[in-house]
């Protein structure tokens, strides 16, 4: 087996990047288009939840019954147009300050991957969209669990996969939820003000570290690999 390895799970939305509303715009019409429903995501909050999450709670807002096969067609309906989205506007997905320079900075001293709501193909698109996909080893995904309580353990298991063995496990992310999923996969949780949640949110949720952005929380979170 190989020595244990530290590993970084980065959030995306509000950690890593911001799509500039396209995943909403995206999700929104999809929704419409197969279900008949405009802005069905209007007023569902979608700070850390994931994907699958996310239309569940669209159908019982819409008072319809999510037909079986309503996450796929969904899944593949979104992905499409957050590809278009994304591409008519080069731009309006754009990463957070102090990215990619913090991945150069994590590398060396950690596997970098990803621990998201997204689904793998979104996650790919808005990576993809700011020039950082390939910068992840591998990622647990929406498309994993509905909840993201979940994705830690199946974040090592992939690590696994991998060959990598996990040794500390930090997750990163701008929501209670990110904290909340760490604290479920006993990993440490680093909190960022850069997303949907205010500091006093995250602050009340007592992650290990909570850092204002990452330029100037970078020598913090060096400090627990
Ligand atoms: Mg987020």
């Amino acid at each position: 087996m190989s020595s244990p390895e530290s590993v970084i799970l980065w959030d995306i939305d509000g950690t890593l990047l911001s799509t500039g509303g396209a995943g909403r715009e995206a999700l929104d019409l999809a929704f419409e288009e197969l279900f008949g429903v405009p802005q069905a995501f209007a007023g569902v909050s979608f700070g850390g939840r994931t994907d699958l999450g996310l239309v569940g709670e669209a159908f019982a807002r819409a008072g319809l019954t999510a037909p079986d096969d309503a996450a796929p067609r969904l899944h593949d309906r979104y992905i499409g147009h957050l590809r278009r989205l994304l591409a008519a506007r080069p731009g309006r997905a754009r990463l957070l300050p102090g990215l990619p320079d913090v991945l150069d900075q994590t590398a060396p001293r950690a596997v970098n991957a990803l621990l998201t709501g997204n689904w793998r193909e979104g996650a790919a698109a808005k990576l993809g969209a700011v020039g950082v996909w390939e910068r992840f080893r591998f990622g647990a995904f929406a498309d994993d669990a509905a909840e993201r309580d979940a994705l830690v353990p199946i974040a090592r298991r992939r690590a696994l996969d991998h060959g990598i063995t996990p040794g500390r496990v930090i997750v990163i992310g701008d929501t209670p939820h990110d904290v909340s999923c760490a604290r479920a996969g006993d990993a440490i949780a680093v909190a960022v003000c850069t997303g949907w949640s205010s500091r006093e949110e995250l602050e009340a949720c007592r992650p290990d570290l909570l850092i204002e952005d990452l330029p100037s929380g970078l020598d913090a979170l060096l400090a627990l690999l």
